[in-house]
């Protein structure tokens, strides 16, 4: 008896060393990847995959079970300091929110999905300088909002139709006179006053590229010369589920690559979306770097990890899901997580206590 179980035991132990093997030939370490993921949101930094990975037009990889788990598993730890990556600056500039314009990517079928919490919440402080950019009319939508933009450009995740928006963001901010851009997702939360704050300390007339990437490498992809020439690049970009901002000295050295219809064509010879192709323009063309802030949230890491007692200190804030489980910060707050499961309610009353529907004596 005794002699049988030592037996299993040994053959579990060889077989156990055995699959970590395995695991550890199938996932090469130097192969690019996401960060803890959630839900559709690993879409976007796929499609970025893709152009590492197979040939154009082959599509994004799928997660290949095993190594991709234990890959995003332990990106996720990697990931887990959620400290600022460097002590706070001295103010370089004396700015307000009515320099900043913030663009929203939204599209028709998330207006009442997503953006009604964003209006009832962070946009309800700040609708001068927040533009909704999405692809269909909505007269409710342009009674809540003061700044609608309809932008006509197809309504899905596509590459393509991702890359038209944000040419119109680009646009619109040039032709707005603003010191700031800054992009987010409409499942983003901006805390507009920490963001202002960091602004603050770089001057808006040099270059600035500010944000936080999803990769934990620069993402590897091809750049198309003339019509059979192709030329492989290497760049860090930020993710644009978290956010990132762009100042104007930057964003007008962009133009020959961004405005008018230029911003699609340099999508196109990159095939990646619309951040990898912000980070190209900025990084491969320009030459400029990355400013990386832990201060900006995708739901492509691991929301949990933001320490509740800095959760006011953050710029940007996210939610989604993952393996139908929730990603979404965690904090106690003025609602529970069934009345409030993206938490930005809860965010909103610790920043704006003395919003009407916000319960008082919450303790926190
Ligand atoms: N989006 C869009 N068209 C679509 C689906 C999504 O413009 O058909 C926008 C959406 O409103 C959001 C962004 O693209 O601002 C990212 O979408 P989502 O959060 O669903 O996916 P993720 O890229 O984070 O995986
Ligand atoms: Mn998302």
């Amino acid at each position: 008896m005794l002699k049988s179980c030592g037996r299993k035991l040994l053959l579990s132990l060889v077989g156990s060393m055995f699959t970590c093997l395995l695991v550890l030939m199938v996932e090469p370490p130097g192969r690019p990847g996401l960060a803890l993921g959630a839900g559709g949101g690993a879409q976007r930094a796929l499609q970025s995959l893709g152009a590492a990975g197979p040939g154009p037009g082959q599509g994004p990889p799928g997660l290949r079970s095993f190594a991709d788990y234990f890959g995003r598993l332990s990106r996720a730890r990697r990931e887990l300091p959620a400290a600022p990556a460097s002590p706070p600056r001295p103010p370089a500039e004396d700015i307000s929110a009515r320099d900043v314009f913030i663009a929203v990517k939204t599209t028709k079928k998330f207006h009442k999905a997503r953006l009604e919490l964003l209006l009832d919440t962070w946009i309800s402080r700040n609708r001068d300088m927040t533009f909704i950019f999405t692809d269909g009319e909505d007269e409710e939508l342009k009674k809540q909002a003061r700044n609608v933009i309809n932008t006509n450009c197809s309504a899905a995740h596509s590459r393509q139709a991702l890359s038209c928006k944000m040419a119109v963001e680009y646009d619109k901010f040039i032709e707005s006179g603003k010191k700031w851009f800054c992009h987010v997702d409409d499942d983003n939360y901006v805390n507009v006053r920490t963001l202002v704050k960091l602004l603050s300390s770089y001057p808006h007339t040099q270059d600035v590229y500010i944000g936080k990437p999803s990769l934990d490498r620069p993402i590897q992809a091809t750049e198309r010369i003339s019509e059979n020439k192709m030329h492989p690049v290497h760049f860090w970009f930020a993710t644009g589920g978290a956010g990132f901002c762009i100042s104007r000295g930057l964003a007008l050295k962009m133009s020959p690559w961004a405005s008018g219809g230029h911003f699609m064509s340099t999508a196109e010879k990159i095939r990646l979306p619309d951040d990898c192709t912000i980070g190209y323009i900025i990084e491969s063309v320009l030459g400029v770097k990355l400013i990386r802030s832990n201060l900006f949230h995708s739901h492509l890491e691991n929301l949990h990890q933001v320490p509740k007692t800095e959760i006011h200190k953050q710029v940007t804030l996210s939610y989604g899901m993952f393996e139908n489980k929730r990603n979404s910060i965690h904090m106690k707050g003025a609602f529970s997580v069934e009345e409030d499961p993206s938490r930005f309610r809860s965010v909103h009353c610790l920043l704006y206590p003395d919003t009407p529907w916000c319960p008082t004596n919450v303790v926190y």
